[in-house]
């Protein structure tokens, strides 16, 4: 069995390495065995930068988590948020922050599906049922911290094989796709990000049991969708997700193709680029009734839906936009109503550089000015509350966007000369 200890010290903070060890030392006192899992394990064989910290314990998660986040022999300065323990006891789970990553300790469990898509039944096991449970050989790995074996590898499922000689991404058993779908979209996001490949059979399995992905959640699918947006290259990960399918399973109008390829990449180049922007960019040629369906299967609330719903209209207003002539005033009123991220998208979604200079200005300019008086200005005037006086704001803003007013005496003059007209 190999002994990372030497990787660890080598791609590890010092202070990390000490927090594990003592880790390790308390979990021992109480006769339990604590190992360092999953992604962390991987990210050190690959010598990638580790963000969070999965650690897996033979006996009891939230209680080791409470002893380990008051020990402070690590970094005597915390941070925001630090050492506060978040414990899930029915999941026999607990989360905490310490020295800027975060750190989930969860009891070892073995899992059953009773359904496809479902939830499974869990129950406390070893760390060989904690291993069979995950979802590729590569992630399924575990470093022992036991003070007696600390840094020995487990890799009961040839982890490390798949990722140093193979390269592969590849399920454990045969109906892991069954039992959870989601296990699609990671594959395919792990493949692209670690520059894998789907190995053989997984990739048979995966385009087998595409249609599976219809048994899990609208929430458990927007998250992965989301994991996989927040990529550095999302683009590849839609490009593979098309070719295999997995795509149209979702929505039968979503593609991942050289033109979705274009505009994420000029999205970044802009420094504009979002998991949000992304997915209206995805949209921009959906119907309405498209977007419904999406929004539904995705469960999307909030914020986000509003501007999917506002894309196919704005789409509409795009023609009045192909006009190089037009005032400010005239841009302000066709956009007002509209998001700026959905105008964002709208944008690099345009074939028409007019219509693109049209939105660009909206966005980087006109949303921006505004008359120098108020309503508590207008008042003082003598204009009365109401919808009058909010029209009277919008005609000075279009006046200020035009340039017919620069001063605050200019929109005085102004407001006199609209109070007389009425
Ligand atoms: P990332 O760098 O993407 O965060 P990670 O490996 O830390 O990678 P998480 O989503 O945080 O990924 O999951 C932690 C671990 O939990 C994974 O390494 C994997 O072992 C396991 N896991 C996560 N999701 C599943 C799943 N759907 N099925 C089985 N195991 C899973």
């Amino acid at each position: 069995m190999e002994n990372l200890d030497f990787e660890m010290r080598r791609c590890l903070p010092a202070e990390l390495i000490a927090f594990l060890h003592i880790a390790g030392e308390k979990a021992g006192a109480q006769e339990q065995k604590l190992y360092l899992v999953g992604g962390a394990v991987r990210d050190l064989l690959l010598h990638r930068p580790i963000l969070d910290l999965d650690l897996v314990v033979e006996g009891d998660a939230p209680y080791l988590a409470r002893q380990l986040a008051k020990s402070d022999r690590m970094g005597e300065e915390k941070g925001k948020g630090e050492g506060r323990v978040t414990v899930h006891r029915q999941f026999g789970t607990a989360k905490f922050r310490r020295g800027g990553l975060n750190i989930d300790v969860i009891t070892a469990r073995s899992e059953i599906y009773s359904q496809p898509g479902a939830l499974p039944t869990v129950q406390p096991g070893t760390i060989q049922d904690d291993l069979l449970r995950r979802d590729f050989s590569i992630n399924a790995m575990a470093i022992d911290l036991s003070p007696a074996s600390f840094g020995q590898l487990l890799d009961p499922h040839g982890g490390w094989n798949d990722l140093e000689q193979r390269r592969n991404v590849r399920i454990l058993y045969e109906r892991s796709f069954i039992d959870d779908a989601t296990r699609i979209l990671r594959a395919i996001r792990y493949e692209k990000r670690l520059g894998l490949t789907l190995e053989k059979n997984t990739e048979r399995l995966l385009r087998e049991h595409i249609s599976m992905l219809d048994t899990i959640s609208g929430d458990r699918i927007r998250h992965e969708l989301e994991l996989i947006l927040k990529e550095d290259i999302p683009e590849q990960i839609l490009e593979r997700a098309e070719v295999l399918g997995v795509l149209q399973q979702l929505h039968p109008s979503l593609r991942g193709n050289g033109w979705v390829a274009e505009r994420f990449r000029k999205a970044r180049q802009k420094a504009i680029a979002d998991s949000a922007l992304y997915l209206l960019l995805l949209t921009c040629h959906f119907s309405e009734a498209d977007i419904e369906h999406l929004i539904a299967r995705l469960k999307i609330v909030g914020e986000l839906g509003r501007n999917m719903r506002q894309v196919p209209r704005l789409t509409e207003v795009l023609p009045s936009l192909d006009d190089n002539a037009l005032p400010p005033s005239g841009i302000y009123r066709l956009l007002k109503r509209y998001h700026p991220k959905t105008i964002a998208a709208c944008s690099l979604a345009s074939n028409s550089a007019i219509i693109r200079s049209n939105l660009e200005r909206y966005l980087n300019h006109i949303c921006y000015v505004k008359p120098l008086m108020d309503g508590e200005d207008l008042i003082n005037m003598g204009v009365k509350p109401g919808p009058r006086l909010g029209s009277m704001l919008e005609t000075l803003r279009e006046a200020r966007l035009n340039g017919q007013v620069i001063t605050k005496e200019d929109e005085e003059a102004l407001v006199r000369q609209l109070m007389r007209n009425h």
